[in-house]
C-alpha cells in the first residue's frame, strides 16, 4: 500500500489523481489532501477519501473546514507552512506535486529533503530552479518521476535504456487553439478563446499557458533538468492529434515514442505505479480511425513565449524563474482582461532585460527573484 500526499487534490490533476486511487484501493491511500482555496471541493474529497490530514493554504477557510469535517478523524490544518509539514510525515510514501506555479517551490524542496519520491506535476518547480531541484533530489536519494504527459512518454521510452545513449529528445506540442491562426488574428484574440484548448481538459492557468506555447516552453526545461540533456538536443514538434506523447532518438537512429489517446491518468498511474503497469480504464487507441498523424515545425515569430523560454534556458542561472514569475502574472492578467494575448509574451520579454541577474542562484536568491519580478511586472500592468 502506497501512501499519498496530493498537493492540490482539487484541481484537474489532484482529481485526476483521485480517479486512479478509486480504481486501485488496494494499492493506494490518499493519505494528505490538499487545496488552495477550493474548501467544497475539499470537504467532499475528505468524505470519500477519509484522508489521514487535509490542508487548506489559504487560512481564511479553516474554521469552515474544520467544522465541516468536526465528525470525522481527520487532522484538519491551515496554511502554506502547514503543506511544508504534511509532506514530511513519516507515513507518507510518496508526494504528488499537483499545485499550479511558484508555490509548489517551498514544500517540494521540504519533501525531497525528507527523502519521499516525488511525482511531479508542477513543471514550474523544475524550471525555475531546475539545477537546485535536480541536485537536492540527488543528495537525499529522491526520486522526481514526471506526471507531465510529455516527460512521462520520454522516462517510458527510457526504460530499459542508458540515458547516455540520448541522440535528441522529440518534444510534442498540440500547438494549442491558435495553431493556425495569422498574426492578424492573434492580436485581438480573447481569453475565453485561449481557454478552448483542442485536445485536453487542463486548469484554466496550464491552459492560457498552452495558448501562447509558454507551456512548451516550460517543458523545455523541465526536459533538461528531467533527463539531463543540453538543450540544443531538445526539439519541438507541433502534433495537433496529441497522440504521440514525445520520443526519444537513441545514437544508433532507434526512435522510441509512447502513444495513447490523451488521458492524464495514464501517465499519473505510471508515476504512482513505476517500473510496474496496472490496468486502467479508459478510451483506448484507434490507429485506423485516426488514419494519420501529422507533424511540423513550431512557429517562434507567432509564438514567441516558446523562443523566450529557450532564451532563458541558454542564459541560466535566474532567468528562468523571472521569466516564469513574469509568466505567472502575465497569465492571471490575461485571465482578468487586463492585457492582450500579445502583450503576455511583450511582458516576460520586458522581465527578462529589467531584473537583476543573478548567474549562481541560491534558493533564497529565487524566492527574492521571484518576488522582484512579481512587483515589477504588476506594477508594469497598472501602469
Ligand atoms: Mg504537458
Amino acid at each position: 500500500m502506497k501512501r499519498l500526499a496530493i498537493l492540490g487534490s482539487t484541481g484537474s490533476i489532484g482529481t485526476q489523481t483521485l480517479d486512479v486511487i478509486r480504481q486501485h484501493p488496494d494499492r493506494f491511500e490518499a493519505y494528505a489532501l490538499t487545496a488552495n482555496n477550493s474548501v467544497d471541493k475539499l470537504i467532499e474529497q475528505a468524505r470519500e477519501y477519509r484522508p489521514e490530514v487535509v490542508v487548506i493554504a489559504n487560512e481564511a477557510h479553516y474554521e469552515k473546514l474544520q467544522e465541516a469535517l468536526a465528525d470525522l478523524p481527520v487532522k484538519v490544518f491551515a496554511g502554506a507552512q502547514a503543506l511544508c509539514e504534511v509532506v514530511q510525515m513519516d507515513a507518507v510514501d510518496t508526494v504528488v506535486t499537483a499545485m499550479v506555479g511558484f508555490a509548489g517551490l517551498r514544500p517540494t524542496v521540504a519533501a525531497i529533503k525528507a527523502h519521499k519520491t516525488i511525482a511531479l506535476a508542477n513543471k514550474e518547480t523544475l524550471v525555475v530552479a531546475g539545477q537546485l531541484m535536480t541536485d537536492l533530489a540527488l543528495q537525499n536519494r529522491a526520486a522526481i518521476l514526471p506526471v507531465d504527459s510529455e516527460h512521462s512518454a520520454i522516462f517510458q521510452s527510457l526504460v530499459g535504456e542508458d540515458s547516455n545513449d540520448i541522440a535528441k529528445i522529440l518534444l510534442t506540442a498540440s500547438g494549442g487553439p491558435f495553431r493556425k491562426f495569422t498574426p492578424e488574428q492573434l492580436r485581438s484574440v480573447t481569453c475565453s478563446q485561449a481557454l478552448q484548448h483542442p485536445n485536453w481538459q487542463m486548469g484554466a492557468k496550464i491552459t492560457i499557458d498552452s495558448a501562447t506555447m509558454m507551456n512548451k516552453g516550460f517543458e523545455v526545461i523541465e526536459a533538461r533538468w528531467l533527463f539531463g540533456v543540453r538543450p540544443e538536443q531538445i526539439e519541438v514538434y507541433v502534433h495537433p492529434e496529441s497522440i504521440v506523447h514525445s520520443a526519444v532518438e537513441f545514437q544508433d537512429g532507434a526512435v522510441k515514442a509512447q502513444l495513447g489517446v490523451p488521458d492524464m491518468r495514464l501517465p499519473i498511474q505510471y508515476a504512482l505505479t513505476y517500473p510496474e503497469r496496472l490496468p486502467l480504464e479508459g478510451d483506448r487507441l484507434d490507429l485506423f480511425h485516426l488514419g494519420s498523424l501529422t507533424f511540423e515545425r513550431p512557429d517562434l515569430e507567432r509564438f514567441p513565449c516558446l523562443g523566450l523560454a529557450y532564451d532563458a534556458l541558454a542564459r541560466g542561472g535566474n532567468m528562468p524563474c523571472i521569466v516564469n514569475a513574469a509568466n505567472e502574472v502575465a497569465n492571471l492578467a490575461f485571465r482578468k482582461e487586463e492585457i492582450t494575448y500579445g502583450q503576455i509574451a511583450e511582458l516576460i520579454s520586458k522581465a527578462m532585460q529589467h531584473i537583476t541577474f543573478i548567474a549562481n542562484p541560491t534558493l533564497d536568491d529565487l524566492f527574492h527573484t521571484d518576488a522582484e519580478t512579481r512587483q515589477w511586472s504588476s506594477a508594469i500592468i497598472t501602469q
